[in-house]
């Protein structure tokens, strides 16, 4: 599966946010720490580096990611030029408080009456950027829900300090390249439910925790982890929590939906789905679509491997 997901209304974001980049100093981008790569938006890279704007990377819901792996993201992210990354749980008051110094930090010929930092914060939904704004501003001034795409419209808040933020509505890019980086923003809820089969996204993640983190699911749902599958994970959760459809079959459906909201809400315990090694393997195995002409027959490949003197490969 592929999913794909771009509403209309965001288009007209990344024009707007290409005009703001213009009259912003530095850029606040907030990821989710468990998907790092996968919920960056390359287009906020692109914009920013075109501008030569610094940029603080936030590691958001730190609280919900394997630490070990957070810091590899961290170093990995510090070596960046004009990048600083810190991680994150905007949900904490005291972790917010450490915002503002960091921009200051990071654009030190800012922060004066005259001459005010103007920030702006950008990611993709459902990462913490209203969240954060909240913490920020010590009031409710974005709505924050647990729904893909709710900040919509652009604001521009003046924060103290002689701080002003402006808030850009949340940027999905119009093709995500890799089908894992989709089914892993699917299963951290920023891409909405609508645009998913819930089943193939539990499967997908079941895979993973089966791969890195077998011990929180045997902690979690008391079903040994041996030799299972993605499939069999859903199974167990379905068989363990006694859902069932009509006529007795196990409720799949229900299992998955469970399965990803324990993921969610840091149920199953701090895990992460990718590290700077995971994804420099993803790249390296990633094959592009072949074009038409890059398409070998079976005979072409017979008449290289003879003219190579290797012997003919059984088919
Ligand atoms: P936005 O779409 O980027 O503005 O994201 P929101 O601020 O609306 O946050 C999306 C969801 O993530 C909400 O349910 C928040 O409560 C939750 N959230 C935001 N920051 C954190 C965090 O640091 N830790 C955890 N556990 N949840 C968070």
């Amino acid at each position: 599966m592929s999913i794909q997901w771009f509403p209309g209304h965001m288009n007209a974001a990344r024009k707007k946010a290409a005009e703001a980049m213009e009259k912003t100093d530095m850029i606040v981008e907030v990821l989710d720490a468990r998907v790092p790569q996968a919920s960056r938006n390359p287009m906020i890279e692109e914009l920013r580096t075109f501008r030569q704007r610094p940029c603080l990377k936030i590691l958001n819901k730190a609280d919900l990611a394997d630490p070990a792996a957070t810091q590899k993201w961290l170093d990995f992210y510090n070596k960046q030029k004009g990048v600083h990354a810190v991680a994150l749980s905007c949900k904490k008051p005291s972790d917010v408080a450490k915002v503002t110094g960091l921009c200051m930090k990071i654009a030190p010929h800012r922060g004066t009456a005259l001459k005010p930092l103007r920030i702006m914060i950008m990611g993709i939904p459902n990462v913490g950027k209203s969240t954060l704004m909240n913490a920020l501003l010590k009031k409710r001034v974005a709505k924050v829900g647990d729904e893909p795409a709710v900040t919509k419209s652009q604001q521009r808040l003046y924060l103290g300090n002689n701080i002003v933020l402006t808030d850009t509505p949340g940027m999905m890019w119009p093709k995500i390249e890799h089908p894992s980086d989709g089914l892993m923003l699917a299963a951290s809820h920023a891409i909405g439910s609508n645009a998913l089969i819930e089943e193939e996204v539990a499967t997908f993640l079941a895979d993973i925790l089966l791969m890195h983190y077998p011990q929180l699911l045997t902690a979690r749902y008391g079903f040994k982890t041996d030799g299972i599958d993605g499939v069999s994970v859903i199974e167990g959760v379905a068989t363990k929590r006694a859902f069932r459809i009509k006529g007795g079959d196990l409720d799949l459906e229900k299992a998955a939906h469970t399965f990803l909201q324990d993921y969610r809400t840091g149920a199953i315990g701090r895990v992460s789905l990718e590290t700077p090694e995971s994804r420099v393997a993803l790249l390296a195995s990633y094959q592009p679509p072949p074009s038409l002409s890059d398409v070998r027959t079976d005979d072409e490949e017979d008449e290289e491997e003879q003219e190579e003197g290797r012997p003919l490969r059984k088919r």
